[in-house]
């Protein structure tokens, strides 16, 4: 057995790869997959908050619309 000095994992002696992508044969992380993943995290983050605000914001002009459109219908269309 070995100890991923990353991660902690116990692999097997044969093993030459963490499954947090650790490289035993190098000793390091190996770098692709790290730099993309916080590449990819960052835009993830930045597509969810956007997303999260395209939802807010449409909500809210929906209630405003909505509003808006039930003030005009009742000032144009007084009951009758
Ligand atoms: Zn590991």
């Amino acid at each position: 057995m070995k100890q991923c000095p990353n991660c902690g994992l116990h692999n097997p002696d044969s093993a030459t790869k963490c499954d947090c992508s650790y490289n035993f044969d190098l000793s390091e992380l190996e770098d692709k997959s790290q730099k993309v993943d916080k590449g990819a995290w960052k835009w993830n983050v930045i597509v969810y908050v956007l997303l999260a605000l395209g939802v807010v914001l449409g909500t809210a002009l929906a209630v405003v619309l909505k509003d808006k459109v039930n003030t005009y219908m009742n000032v144009e269309n007084p009951r009758r």
